[in-house]
């Protein structure tokens, strides 16, 4: 499976945004984003050109597939199943992404980022319905139940993670036991649930889709 392999806080350093990809350092004083460095190729005194339409729509769509882990094949698939679906595409664009298996898995704090939990998937850690799933993208459907294979769970990146992020809970459409290490996707949320992706704007993806 391809995935991007370079530095990866030089995405959150071009977006100048925190995309949360490295688990517990994005929360220390390391991330690079706390100390105002400003982007790579930009002015070091921050004067800025203006944007055009499309550069804003692209930075946006980078956004969001960087958040999820995507390259950009793949997001484009996300995308157009997105606008095959009835309803809004841009809702249905991000109920898609939060149904990710490696997403479920890092919203069930068995993994710190997206990156570690589709290494736990890809490792063949994690179970859907006391299934291995091998596969990052598989669309968890509502009410299909997550846990850690029984030989992964003494895993140390998994049972910290746990300890570390399981404190402050999980989103209101997951549920988790966390010392049976398992969980459930109770149901699909809507746009307005997912609130820690911060300001993206997904209209300006559709119309950047739509050119
Ligand atoms: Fe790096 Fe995380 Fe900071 Fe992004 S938020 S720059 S991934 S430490």
């Amino acid at each position: 499976m391809a995935r991007y392999t370079g530095p990866v806080c030089r995405m959150c350093r071009v977006e100048q945004k925190k995309l949360m990809l490295k688990g517990n350092r994005c929360k220390s004083d390391k991330c690079p984003i706390n100390k105002k460095r400003p982007a790579p190729g930009k002015d070091p005194k921050g004067r800025a050109g203006k944007r055009s339409d499309y550069g804003i729509q692209l930075r946006e769509k980078q956004k969001l597939k960087r958040i999820y882990g995507m390259l950009e094949k793949q997001f484009s698939l996300f995308f157009k199943r997105a606008l095959r679906m009835p309803g809004i595409t841009g809702e249905n664009l991000f109920v898609l992404l939060e149904r990710r298996l490696d997403n479920v898995v890092y919203r069930l704090r068995f993994a710190s980022s997206r990156n570690q939990a589709r290494q736990l998937v890809l490792h063949g850690h994690i179970l859907v319905n006391g299934k291995k799933i091998t596969i990052p993208s598989y669309i968890v459907n509502p009410e299909n139940e997550v846990s850690v294979a029984e030989k992964s769970k003494n895993m140390t990146v998994i049972k910290d993670s746990l300890k570390e992020f399981g404190k402050s809970g999980v989103m209101p459409w997951i549920s988790l036991d966390p010392d049976a290490m398992k969980g459930k996707f109770l149901a699909s949320p809507r746009r307005s649930d997912i609130t820690d992706l911060g300001d993206i704007k997904e209209q300006m993806i559709i119309e950047l889709y739509s050119k």
